[in-house]
């Protein structure tokens, strides 16, 4: 099953897409982690990364595809998997097809979940994340145990640069422009579902596997 997650940055696709994963025993891929991971280790991707990821660009598609291409090669992909946070242009949208195509393969589903700005705009100045583990929390609506600390590894809670009201404006008109495209994009070719994200995380969950199964 090879599903993509769309939606603006903080409209909980990421913590969807990590229960779809659970479910169906696929792995959840995110760009996003996956460049923190580089940044974090200080490699030559993540220093490159970085300097766009801080300001709330996108990452240049090059980039991308060269992270992604690598991790969907492995051998936990080949049963499926479930994209949060790519593709996000339509260029990288094309070279997925293509990628899948070369295989005599394409993708099932795609999931908008769809929130007004406004929303996301108050959700993520709560948000806090893990920056060992990735694991994402919110100060009102999914505190973790302990205050400040991640529940599944211990190390401290993070806002996280990307989520600071001034980058999420910016981050929210790149969306609008670079990435709003894809959703014609996936319903011309019959694939879109598109649930309600600003209800309870069950229900929309909930919502998501009526579409899947
Ligand atoms: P995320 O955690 O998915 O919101 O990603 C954090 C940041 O990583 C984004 O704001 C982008 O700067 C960068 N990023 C993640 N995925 C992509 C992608 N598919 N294309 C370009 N930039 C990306």
């Amino acid at each position: 099953m090879k599903i993509v997650m769309l939606g603006a940055p903080g409209a909980g696709k990421g913590t969807q897409a990590k229960k779809i994963a659970s479910n169906f025993g696929i792995p959840h891929i995110s760009t996003g982690d996956l460049f923190r991971v580089n940044i974090k280790n200080e490699t030559a991707l993540g220093k490159k990364a970085k300097v766009y990821i801080d300001q709330g660009f996108l990452v240049p598609d090059d980039l991308v595809l060269e992270l992604i291409e690598e991790r969907l090669g492995m051998a936990d992909c080949k049963e499926g998997y479930v994209l949060d946070g790519f593709p996000r242009t339509i260029p990288q949208a094309k070279a997925l097809d293509h990628t899948l195509n070369n295989k005599n393969d394409k993708l099932e589903y795609t999931i908008e979940v769809d929130v007004p700005d406004e929303v996301i705009i108050d959700r993520m100045a709560g948000r806090r994340a893990c920056l060992s583990c990735g694991r994402t929390y919110h100060l009102e609506t999914l505190r973790p145990k302990a205050e400040g600390i991640c529940d599944f590894c211990g190390s401290f809670l993070i806002l996280r640069d990307d989520d600071k009201p001034e980058t999420v404006m910016k981050r929210l008109e790149v969306y609008h422009k670079q990435t709003q495209p894809l959703i014609d994009y996936y319903r011309e070719r019959g694939i879109l579902h598109t649930v309600d994200g600003t209800g309870e995380i069950e229900m929309i969950y909930q919502e998501i596997i009526n579409i899947l199964v």
